[in-house]
């Protein structure tokens, strides 16, 4: 708008054609000089006066001209750079605030208007902003000219982890000078804080899941270098306790990696064709030792003929292995466990393909259920431990499940079992026939 309300802008004329013309001025006062000489009207020295005359005359209105229009660019030219840098501290994604020497609100966007609703134009932020981490951060960047940044938690209307970054920026002046001007962008780290406070959590969790069978470990070989060496009773016993230690360990560093391995292909879905009915057979035949020793019968009701799925195999077969395992862990009270396969549609959505493990087992209370799929997260941890549980099986679980594109429902009623359904969507068109 302002740029609008303003003259339109003319090029200036070039160099050569204003000297040109001052140079025919010059030669026509020449040529008339010489002849008024020529024809003793003029005395040489008076004719050399008025040539100098007219000749600068002639220099003089193109210097004045030049200065003037060089005026009016330049204050055309920062007009329109005001107007740039507010249009680009208004479309800056973050909240930013341009502030000036003293820290008076020169610019901001929509975004620091929501942030901070006490910031006004022309006013000084300082007053306007509570934060004492901003304030201290943006007192020391106005004294020393320097980039500062600094971090605090916003706790209405939810809790957000911001940075504050103030960087001082040249700014051109009305007069042609510079004037050292602040920009305040606001960054939310909420999100990047949870990925770090979860990184830190999983990686405390592993350690510690590791350091515990590997303490017992380390102790049995003392012992038996030491104080058992010679029994060989005890021997046997504490052989076989570092066996099923030494298992644990294996099958938690399998699982961390299946868990990595799954994540880095989270989004790409499967598309091999398969039919689950052989997989859930494979399980269940190959849990059938688990299952006499546990004295659970497992119950296969597969139907007879092929149902497909997108999937893939070896991720499937992980899938069926820890909930029937589960089942037959934590379920074994019941001495049943059933394993189903169906298709089902619920409302107008379209069929699902869905595999039920239930057991009739103590079940889990309610408070458990959404967190189950946590990694690490077990009910009773001790429990977990004695069954050789990683607690990271169901993280697992439903990681694959969607990369499948399904979902994993879980339902219990305390005292009467547990129900786990992998529900796949069913094969589609492209990939099937
Ligand atoms: P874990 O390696 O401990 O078995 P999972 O992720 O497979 O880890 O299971 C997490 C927790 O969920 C288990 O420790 C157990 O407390 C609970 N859980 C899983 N399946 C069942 C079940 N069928 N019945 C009761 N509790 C179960």
């Amino acid at each position: 708008m302002v740029m609008n309300a303003s003259p339109p802008y003319q090029p200036p004329q070039p160099w050569s054609d204003r000297l040109r013309r001052s140079g025919l001025v010059v030669v026509a006062t020449a040529v008339a000089l010489t002849a008024l000489v020529v024809l003793n009207d003029l005395t040489i020295t008076r004719a050399l006066l008025v040539f100098i005359c007219i000749a600068g005359a002639s220099l003089v209105p193109l210097q004045l001209h030049d200065v003037v229009r060089s005026r009016d660019e330049a204050a055309e030219a920062r007009l329109a750079e005001g107007a740039a840098v507010r249009a680009i501290v208004a479309g800056m994604p973050d909240p930013a605030v341009l502030l000036d020497r003293v820290g008076r609100v020169l610019h901001m966007n929509a975004q620091a208007a929501q942030l901070a609703p006490a910031l006004r134009r022309n006013e000084l932020a300082l007053f306007a902003l509570r934060s004492p981490e901003i304030i201290a951060a943006l007192r020391a960047s106005i004294a020393t000219t320097q980039m500062q940044r600094a971090t605090y938690v916003e706790r209405v209307p939810v809790e957000r982890w911001m940075e504050l970054v103030v960087s001082p920026v040249s700014m051109p002046t009305e007069f042609g000078g510079i004037d050292n001007c602040f920009l305040m962008t606001f960054h939310d780290q909420t999100q990047l804080r949870r990925v770090e406070e979860m990184r830190a959590d999983f990686v405390a969790n592993a350690s510690h899941e590791l350091r515990t069978p590997l303490a017992a470990l380390s102790g049995f070989i003392d012992t038996l270098q030491g104080p058992a060496r010679d029994d060989v009773k005890a021997r046997e016993r504490f052989l076989s306790i570092m066996h099923a230690q030494a298992t644990r360990m294996a099958r938690l560093i399998d699982d961390l990696l299946s868990l990595s391995r799954v994540e880095l292909s989270a989004h790409v879905r499967p598309d091999a064709r398969v039919d689950l009915v052989p997989i859930l057979r494979q399980v269940v035949d190959g849990l059938e030792v688990l299952a006499r020793e546990r004295q659970v019968t497992v119950e296969a009701n597969l139907p007879s003929r092929p149902i497909f799925i997108a999937g893939e195999t070896e991720e499937l077969l992980r899938v069926f292995e820890n909930l029937i395992e589960n089942g037959l862990k934590y379920g074994a009270s019941g001495g049943r466990v059933v394993v189903s396969l169906a298709q089902a549609t619920e409302g107008d959505s379209t069929p699902e393909i869905r595999v039920a493990v239930r057991d009739f087992g103590p079940g889990i209370a309610p408070e458990h259920l959404p967190r189950l799929t946590e990694r690490f997260y077990r009910v009773d941890v001790g429990d977990s431990r004695a069954q050789g549980g990683t607690g990271l099986g169901l993280s697992l679980v439903k990681h694959i499940v969607n990369r499948h594109g399904g979902r994993l429902l879980i339902e219990s009623v305390p005292g009467k079992g547990a129900t786990f359904i992998a529900c796949f969507p069913p094969v589609r068109a492209a990939t099937e026939g």
